[in-house]
């Protein structure tokens, strides 16, 4: 195996890595947002989405004759941010975990485009071909969180204006 497919095969490794990383954060934020229901329909729907990218990656990779990392190999790297996100217990919870549910989908896209470049660069039809599907899905969901930011500002603002009111 030459040294650009080890390359490739370790950045899917990362790839399935970071599934599991995104799967443990969209599991947690559903079990939280009772509150805001269209969120936590969405992120649940994206959290099972998530699992079948992760049985997608393994079947692949397996294809390529590799095994899928665990959590300690690759994730070390994006696990600082999953904590730091997991562990938010905070008034306006809500808000930062959009925020930061929003920036680890941005990262799925990047590592899902390298992987499209990488897959064109080697002439992998069948790696390419996944991480474009990968890819897309990751940018229907980030697109989705977008449109959906402002409304979830907007109710989170107004029942603080409420509790607010309601203190007086
Ligand atoms: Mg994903
Ligand atoms: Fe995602």
């Amino acid at each position: 195996m030459s040294d650009v497919q080890k390359t490739v095969i370790d950045w899917l490794r990362d790839a399935h890595a970071m599934e599991m990383q995104s799967e443990k954060l969209l599991k947690g934020e559903v079990d939280r947002l009772k509150g805001y229901p269209q969120l936590r329909q969405g992120l649940e729907q994206h959290l099972h989405q998530t699992r079948a990218q992760q049985q997608r990656l393994e079947k692949h990779l397996d294809h390529l004759g590799a095994k899928p990392s665990t959590l300690k190999d690759a994730a070390g790297k994006i696990v600082a941010l999953g904590q730091t996100l997991s562990g938010l217990v905070m008034s306006d919870e809500v808000i930062k975990s959009t925020m930061s549910i929003y920036v680890f989908e941005h990262m799925e896209i990047a590592s899902y485009e390298i992987l499209v470049a990488s897959a064109k660069h080697m002439g992998d039809s069948a790696t390419q071909e996944l991480c474009e599907e990968l890819l897309a899905e990751e940018v229907a969901m980030a697109d989705w969180l977008k449109q959906n930011l402002a409304e979830i500002t907007h109710t989170f603002l107004t029942r603080t204006a409420a509790t607010e009111n309601a203190k007086r």
